[in-house]
């Protein structure tokens, strides 16, 4: 237990429901040694997680969850170490950012042209400081007025792809993304491989691109692997030559049956994928983010 990690953790600053602090104190609690913040496509967690890890004595690893595109498929890529500030990486999640924002505002117009009482300025009074609204967030203000059962059924019914309320947008190319990270100083490690929509053969012609591009490792341990695809992850990546990281892709009451640290119960991911991680970012062992 005392060399478990935990390198895949959404907080407030994008869709989980803890503070960045609360989270690093749920770590603490579950004498977890270190813990990695995964914010979808947002930074904005860290500084109070690092600050907190440093108060606590629990390592927190700055990471990132981004949303790339790849054969028509949302791949989401992990990211650790990479400088905020890095131009090219800032310009391409400035780009997604912007293109959700004209996402939601397309999607609430057309929510509101239908009758629902919904408009931006009223989403955005509900969620003061949150800058990384979405489909959810729409789903359930509409929940809480009556409009739909749950926030997933009301994604689903009402924004899901072929749904009246979906709206396309653009999403930055996973190779580009890959690219800039590493750019950027960052660790680009290709986030729970079985989630895609893709047969064997595309998962495999996906990781050689990503591969080529310059991602570093693949998320080898995860909440809803199965053993035999966890083992074929960490086959795939010694083919490569790539790491493997581990997490529980943690949200707080927003998925409830995904534990911090052990995922669904099983979970167990030791400190010496982190250790390789950081060795391989020219990290050395034990060094103060602070
Ligand atoms: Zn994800
Ligand atoms: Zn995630």
């Amino acid at each position: 237990m005392a060399d478990r990690i935990d390198l895949h953790v959404h907080t407030l600053a994008s869709d989980g429901s803890d503070s960045p602090a609360a989270v690093v104190e749920r770590a603490k609690a579950l004498g977890l040694r270190a813990l990695a913040i995964t914010d979808h496509d947002t930074f904005a967690g860290i500084p109070e997680a690092l600050e907190t890890g440093s108060r606590l004595g629990v390592e927190v690893v700055p990471g990132v969850e981004l949303s790339t595109m790849y054969a028509g498929e949302h791949v989401h890529l992990l990211g650790y170490y990479m400088d905020e500030n890095a131009p090219e990486l800032r310009a391409l999640m400035r780009r997604a950012g912007d293109e959700r924002t004209r996402r939601n505002e397309t999607m609430v117009r057309r929510l509101h042209d239908a009758g629902y009482p919904i408009d931006m300025e009223s989403l955005r009074a509900e969620y003061p400081g949150q800058t990384m609204l979405g489909r959810p967030h729409v789903a359930a203000y509409l929940m809480r007025r009556g409009y739909v059962d749950s926030v997933r059924g009301g994604v689903v019914e009402l924004m899901g792809r072929g749904k009246p309320f979906y709206v396309e947008r653009e999403h930055i190319p996973l190779e580009d993304y890959i690219r800039a990270l590493r750019a950027a100083g960052g660790m680009p490690v290709v986030a729970h491989l079985y989630q895609y929509r893709y047969t064997p053969e595309q998962l495999e012609t996906m990781v050689t691109a990503a591969a080529g591009a310059g991602a570093v490792g693949l998320e080898g341990m995860y909440s809803t692997y199965t053993p035999e695809q966890q083992a074929s992850v960490f086959a795939m990546a010694e083919r490569y030559g790539l790491l493997c990281t581990g997490g529980s892709d943690y949200h707080g009451t927003r998925k409830p049956h995904i534990a911090l640290g052990t995922g669904l119960g099983e979970l167990n991911v030791p400190y010496a994928l982190l250790a390789a991680l950081k060795a391989r970012a020219g990290r050395t062992e034990q060094r103060k983010e602070i």
